[in-house]
């Protein structure tokens, strides 16, 4: 049985303080032994003060963001090995928010997700088609296109370790969610995609949903066949709208 994952992605929100006492409340808000997994993705600078807070409970977090590269000439950059430095476990990749205006191709992505990987890190690699791309009925061809990078660079191996998660574009931060059904029914043809190449790795794969997931909506979507939690923008940024997605679901 796969675990459900529930995952807040802070954004640039936030502030030290509120970092300690959001990742405090989530951590000590919700069951470690039920088959609910939770994890925080705040702002680099405020990684350590959820390291501080969630130290010794089951909340896991990670960075939204890695750099492909090792070391070196990248001013303003951090590498994967920082990040497992700063015992982060997770690392967001290819957010749509950093596809659309941070130069994160596909290639560039799949590089990102390699360096994670190579690290320890168990990439979060988030896939998903704008309102254009879903009116125009090529979804599918841009979901493919998206797990191919990553597949070119890693191989199916390289799904072994790592979570994904649906965004579509058109739903996040929108109040706009896409309806059970059809979430599910990308959630599905990922992993028969993923599963003409291995059929064990793509049926362990944790597949999550993001796009204006909140309490409300979260147990009907998680209930789907092919959908294991969800990704978390909006909700995740207090311990009660957070918790409540947790409590709709363990
Ligand atoms: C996100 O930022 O990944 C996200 C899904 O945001 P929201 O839940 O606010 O739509």
């Amino acid at each position: 049985m796969r675990k459900i994952l529930v995952a807040g992605n802070w954004k640039m929100n936030g502030s030290n303080a509120m970092a300690k006492e959001l990742a405090s409340a989530v951590a000590n808000g919700f069951n470690s032994s039920s088959s609910v997994e939770m994890a925080v993705f705040p702002p680099f600078p405020y990684l350590n003060a959820v390291a501080e807070a969630s130290a010794g409970t089951a909340l896991q977090f990670g960075a939204q963001d890695v750099n492909e590269n090792q070391a070196g000439a990248h001013t303003g950059e951090t590498s994967a090995a920082m990040l497992v430095d700063l015992q982060c476990q997770m690392v967001l990749v290819g957010h749509s928010e950093r596809r659309a205006n941070y130069g994160d191709s596909d290639a560039r992505v799949a590089d990102k997700f390699a360096a994670a990987l190579s690290a320890g890190l168990l990439p979060v690699l988030c896939i998903g088609e704008s309102l254009e791309e879903r009116e125009g009925g090529e979804t599918e061809a841009v979901i493919s296109r998206q797990l191919d990078a990553v597949l070119a660079k890693t191989g199916i191996d390289g799904f072994a370790k790592a979570v994904l998660a649906y965004e579509p574009v058109w739903a996040i931060g929108t109040g706009k969610t896409a309806s059970p059904e059809q979430a599910q029914e990308i959630h599905a043809f990922i992993r028969d995609k993923l599963s003409a190449l291995d059929g064990i790795i793509a049926g362990q794969l944790r597949i999550l949903y993001g796009g204006s997931v909140k309490g409300s909506n979260a147990a009907e979507l998680f209930a789907q066949t092919d959908i294991d939690g969800g990704l978390i923008g909006g909700a995740s940024l207090t311990a009660e709208d957070f918790l409540a997605i947790y409590n709709a679901v363990a």
